[in-house]
């Protein structure tokens, strides 16, 4: 049986990734969103082992000790991982795997595996992810000055990335990323193996 392809999304902060995966997720069930590990406290509505693994600052370190992770970071304050093995499983199953990580996180993945494509999703404007991030109300005024600080270094590195998509409406969004997996897989490697 084929194996599938990891797709990575990063974008900044309140951009509106997690709306877009969601939507994104809701009729493919040939997708695995990889929940990753986090030290960060649950926002409300967060559900552990659904939005995140929430677990300790010990508990990550353990993880990192034991090689579980595919890729880990650090971001404003708090660590994020990847656990590699239900990436792994979901692959051999013949699923595509998201990633929802950031920067630091994307370029340990591509130094690993190189074939993983890479998508950034911008805001509309510089303006629209201040409303978003202070509009959200869940972080701090000092956390979300961290955070947009943080976003203005993540979209300079966007031009690295394979592909670029403006989440001006969520609809657009999802029709880009679908439009993009459907094309990796159109890709001759993907293929060749039906003329062996
Ligand atoms: P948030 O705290 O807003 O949920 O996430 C903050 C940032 O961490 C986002 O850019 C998100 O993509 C990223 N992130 C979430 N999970 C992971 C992970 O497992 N690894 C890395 N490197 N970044 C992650």
């Amino acid at each position: 049986m084929k194996t599938g392809k990891t797709f990575i999304i990063s974008g900044p902060s309140g951009v509106g990734k997690s709306t877009v995966l969601r939507e994104l997720l809701r009729d493919r069930d040939d997708l695995y969103f990889s929940i990753s590990a986090t030290t960060r406290t649950p926002r409300e509505g967060e559900i552990d082992g659904v939005h995140y693994h929430f677990i300790n600052v010990d508990q990550f370190r353990e993880m990192i000790q034991e090689d579980e992770f595919l890729e880990y970071a650090e971001y404003v304050g708090n660590f994020y991982g990847t656990p590699k093995r239900y990436v792994d499983e979901a692959m051999a199953q013949g699923k595509d795997v998201i990633l929802d990580i950031e920067v630091q996180g994307a370029l340990q993945v591509i130094g690993k595996r190189p074939d993983t494509v890479r998508i950034f999703i911008a805001p509309p404007s510089w303006d629209a992810l201040e409303q978003r991030l202070t509009g959200r109300g869940t972080d701090s005024p000092e956390k979300i000055q961290k955070r947009l600080v943080r976003a203005k270094v993540e979209l300079q590195t966007a031009d690295t990335y394979d592909y670029f998509v403006i989440n001006d409406t969520v609809e657009n969004a999802v029709r880009e990323i679908n439009a993009i997996m459907l094309a990796e897989h159109c890709r001759p490697s993907e293929r060749m193996e039906i003329l062996q």
